[in-house]
C-alpha cells in the first residue's frame, strides 16, 4: 500500500474539496495561533501552481451539530488570505481572494461554488456545524461530494477520526493525500518501522483513557516507557502507593495492573516518577513541596514531576536513538509547575544530532514552541490523537482512504 501522494496528478482544470485542520485556537475573534493555517499552505500552493479550483473545509471546535457563532471559520479567513498570498507571492501568482460561506453544504454553497473567479478560493463554515459531519452520514458525504471533482485531504491531526470529511467523501471521489499528511508520515515512520534502538516513549498529559490501548501496543516495542503527568498517579495506585487529591482515573487502575505486567512479560523498561512536586491548591497554591513517590500526603495534589525524575528521565533521553513524546509531565501551563515539562523538551532538543524525535499532542507541542525549542525537535507533529494512534500501529480511518 503506498500514499496517493497529489505529487502524482495533475488537477489541471478540477474542482478540488480540501479538507485541512483548522481547528486554530480563537480567542475573543481572533487566532492567537497560526501553526495549522501555515502547515497547509505548501498543499494550497500546489494546486493552485496545478491550476485547481479550490474548495476548503475544517472543522473547529464541537460545536455537537449546531450552529455556534463563537465556532465560526471566519476569524481564518482573513489571516489564511494574507498568509497565502505572502507565501505564493515569490512564485508570481496572482493574489487569491478566500470567499468565505456561511455553510459548507447546501444550495448557497453550490452557487458560490460556481460562481467563485479564477483568481477565489472558497472557505466553506465548520463542519461540525452539520450533525452528519462526526456521525459520518452518506447523505452529508455526499453533499459535501456535489461541490467538487477530487478530494484532497491534508488535514493531517483528524485521520483518526472516521468523519463524512474525512472518510466518507473519500468514497465518492478520487481521493489524494496532501503534502502535510505526506510530510507527517515521513517524521512518523522512523518511529514506527524499524526505529534506532533505544526506542524510548514518554507519555504524560491528563487522561490515562484515551492513552492506554495506544501503551498496550507500544510497550512491546519500545525499550523505554516514561510516565508523568497525571496519567502517572494511576501506575501509583496500582503500585500501592497513596495519591492524596490528584488527579487519578480510579476504574483504570486494573488497567494499569495489566500494563506494568505487560511490561515486565516484554522486558520494557518501564519508569514511574521518583517523586514529584505536590502542592495543597492547583489555582492558589499557599505551600509546593517536593516528595518522594512512595509519601504523597492526604492531603498533597501531585502537579509535576521532582527533580530526581527529572534527571531520571533526562539519562534515559540521553541513550536513546529514537525518542517519542505525547503529553505534558505536569501542569506546565503554571510556571511553578512547568519544570519537568521542560527538562524533558530540553532533553530531546539535546540529543538532536544522536536521536529522532518526535512530539505530538497539542499540550505537549506548545510546551516546546513555547521553549522555543521547535527547531531542535526532528518531527513537530500537528496532531495528537492522530499520531499516537499512528505510533502504536494503529489503522487511521482517514488514511485508509488515501492508501492505493
Ligand atoms: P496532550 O494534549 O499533550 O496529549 P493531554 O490533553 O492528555 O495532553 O493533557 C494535557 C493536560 O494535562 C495539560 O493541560 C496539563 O495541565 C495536564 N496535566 C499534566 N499533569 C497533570 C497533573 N499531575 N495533574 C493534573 N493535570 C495535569
Ligand atoms: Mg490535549
Amino acid at each position: 500500500m503506498e500514499l496517493k501522494s497529489i505529487r502524482k496528478v495533475d488537477f489541471g482544470d478540477k474542482r478540488v474539496l480540501l479538507r485541512v485542520d483548522y481547528n486554530v485556537p480563537v480567542n475573543n475573534g481572533k487566532v492567537s495561533d497560526t501553526t495549522r493555517i501555515r502547515a497547509t499552505l505548501p498543499t494550497i500552493a500546489h494546486l493552485l501552481d496545478d491550476g485547481a479550483s479550490l474548495i476548503i473545509c475544517s472543522h473547529l471546535g464541537r460545536p455537537h451539530g449546531q450552529v455556534e457563532e463563537s465556532l465560526r471559520l471566519t476569524p481564518v479567513a482573513p489571516l489564511l488570505e494574507e498568509m497565502l498570498n505572502q507565501f505564493i507571492k515569490p512564485a508570481g501568482f496572482a493574489p487569491r481572494r478566500i470567499i468565505k460561506l456561511d455553510d459548507c453544504v447546501g444550495q448557497p454553497a453550490r452557487t458560490a461554488v460556481e460562481a467563485a473567479g479564477a483568481n477565489d478560493i472558497v472557505l466553506l463554515e465548520n463542519l461540525r456545524f452539520h450533525a452528519g459531519e462526526t456521525t459520518n452520514d452518506p447523505g452529508f458525504a455526499k453533499q459535501l461530494a456535489m461541490l467538487a471533482d477530487s478530494y484532497v485531504n491534508d488535514a493531517f491531526g483528524t485521520l483518526h477520526r472516521a468523519h463524512a470529511s474525512t472518510e466518507g467523501v473519500a468514497h465518492l471521489l478520487p481521493a489524494y493525500a496532501g503534502l502535510l499528511v505526506e510530510q507527517e508520515l515521513q517524521g512518523l515512520i522512523q518511529v514506527t518501522e524499524n526505529p534506532a534502538k533505544p526506542l524510548v516513549i514518554i507519555l504524560g498529559g491528563k487522561k490515562i483513557s484515551g492513552k492506554i490501548d495506544v501503551l498496550e501496543s507500544l510497550i512491546p516495542r519500545a525499550d523505554t516507557v516514561l510516565i508523568g503527568g497525571a496519567m502517572a498517579n494511576t501506575f501509583l495506585l496500582a503500585q500501592g502507593h497513596k495519591v492524596g487529591r490528584s488527579v487519578v482515573e480510579d476504574d483504570m487502575v486494573d488497567t494499569a495492573k495489566h500494563m506494568l505486567d505487560l511490561a515486565t512479560q516484554h522486558n520494557t523498561e518501564f519508569l514511574l516518577p521518583v517523586d514529584y512536586v505536590v502542592t495543597d491548591d492547583l489555582l492558589n497554591p499557599t505551600g509546593i513541596s517536593t516528595v518522594s513517590a512512595d509519601s504523597i500526603g492526604g492531603d498533597d495534589i501531585a502537579v509535576d514531576i521532582g527533580r530526581r525524575t527529572c534527571d531520571l528521565f533526562q539519562r534515559e533521553i540521553q541513550r536513546a536513538r529514537t525518542v517519542f513524546w505525547n503529553g505534558p509531565m505536569g501542569v506546565f501551563e503554571q510556571e511553578q509547575f512547568s519544570l519537568g515539562t521542560l527538562t524533558i523538551a530540553k532533553a530531546l532538543a539535546d540529543v538532536f544530532k544522536t536521536a529522532h524525535t518526535v512530539v505530538g499532542g497539542g499540550e505537549s507541542v506548545a510546551a516546546v514552541n513555547s521553549a522555543g525549542l521547535t527547531r531542535q525537535i526532528h518531527h513537530v507533529s500537528t496532531g495528537g490523537g492522530a499520531s499516537l494512534e499512528y505510533v502504536a500501529g494503529k489503522e487511521l480511518p482517514g488514511l485508509k482512504m488515501l492508501m492505493a
